[in-house]
């Protein structure tokens, strides 16, 4: 661990996020994904907080272990999905899946005959997850028949039917978008005309709700828009009232500053700054999951750009300012923050998307939470 960076997170600004979901789908239900620790910001704090604040019921996990932990760890009337490792065909799962009150998504035909012809499993919620397009996990329409045939030898209904996009960051008139969405609708149709039941579905996740699609389905599937950062970053396709932030802001204390005129070589490697300023060296490094690709990416710290020169080093980065701040050893230097549209260009610069550049931040980064 350490403490001079940190990772400072805004509940209140998840509360208000989530709200600004919630105003835009009024009638459909919130899956929220909290997989991989809820994108970095830590999955119990948030998880919790959706729960208690706005009244969440769902929460997407990835793996079983990170549904188990947290249903170990918070009480609540609440449903854990398990999306892609699900481990159904290990035997040791099936306790865990009914002991723990855990919801598999079901998203290949032997899962879904080990799942359905198992009595052990009368009781579990069928979640059938079918691939439209993006050729990732998912149940294939052709299966269709025999899924259908299975469901109606047990005589049972589907609980929550769903698809992803594989291109929800562009527009859903896109051909592969439309075909995807196509598909599901075929699907459902499928299903009606056999008198097989889907008491919920969905299909949207944060570029689709961004593009106001879901209103058809019972639920919408938000994962990075909860955290403050659009998917779409295209603003022409932003097609809901949008007014969130960032839940987190990334900040690091400095701990040297020194002025360097252009040339001066700095850090591992020796590379010469390619202007004349003040560098921070600062606390954060690619230990702290601060990306060695971030070398060269520059961002604005108030109203002034800050170039992040040299090589990242482990525990350290050299910022450069071509003004001198207002800023002394000891204070902190803040990253990103609140306003969303700074971190999108960070993440543009650095050639990495959004979703990785919170997911790699470590477990030796602090999370610390505060409601203002
Ligand atoms: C991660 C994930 C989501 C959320 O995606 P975002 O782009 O973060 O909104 C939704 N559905 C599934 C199946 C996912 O894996």
């Amino acid at each position: 661990m350490r403490n001079g960076a940190v990772l400072e997170i805004n509940l209140n600004q998840l509360g208000i996020n989530l709200n600004c979901i919630n105003e835009a789908f009024p009638t459909n239900k919130v899956l929220l994904m909290v997989k991989a620790d809820a994108y970095g910001h830590g999955i119990i704090p948030i998880t919790k907080y959706a729960y208690e604040n706005n009244g969440i019921k769902s929460f997407g996990c990835a793996t079983l272990a990170e549904a188990i932990y947290i249903r170990n760890s918070l009480e609540g009337n609440f449903e854990l999905f398990v999306f892609s490792e699900t481990n159904l065909k290990d035997a040791s799962s099936k306790s865990m899946y009914l002991d723990f009150n855990i919801i598999p998504v079901i998203s290949n035909i032997e899962d879904f005959f080990l799942i359905t012809d198992d009595l052990d499993y009368k009781y579990l919620p069928i979640v059938l997850k079918f691939n439209t397009g993006m050729n990732r996990l998912g149940l294939e329409v052709n299966e269709l028949p025999v899924i259908i045939k299975q469901l109606q030898k047990h005589n049972r209904d589907i609980e929550h039917l769903m698809s992803h996009f594989a291109c929800s960051n562009l527009s859903l008139e896109n051909s592969s978008n439309s075909r995807q969405i196509k598909l599901f609708n075929e699907i459902k149709k499928s299903l009606n005309e056999n008198n097989i039941k889907f008491n919920n579905s969905s299909i949207s996740n944060s570029g689709a709700i961004e593009q106001n699609y879901g209103h058809d389905d019972t639920f919408i599937r938000p994962g990075l828009l909860a955290y403050g950062q659009q998917s779409v970053m295209k603003n022409n396709l932003l097609k809901i009232n949008w007014d969130g932030d960032l839940i987190s802001s990334l900040k690091a204390k400095v701990l040297q500053i020194r002025s360097v005129v252009k040339g001066t070589p700095i850090g591992y490697g020796a590379n010469p700054v390619p202007n004349t300023g003040t560098i921070y060296i600062t606390a954060i490094g690619y230990g702290d999951g601060f990306s060695c690709s971030f070398q060269s990416t520059d961002f604005t710290y108030g109203e002034k750009i800050g170039k992040l020169v040299g090589r990242i080093n482990m525990d350290m980065c050299q910022v450069l300012f071509t003004e001198k701040l207002n800023l002394n050893k000891g204070d902190w230097l803040e990253f990103w923050g609140k306003d969303n549209s700074n971190f999108e260009s960070f993440c543009k610069k650095a050639k990495k998307i959004p979703y990785e550049v919170f997911c790699n931040l470590s477990p030796r980064l602090p999370r610390v939470y505060i409601k203002c």
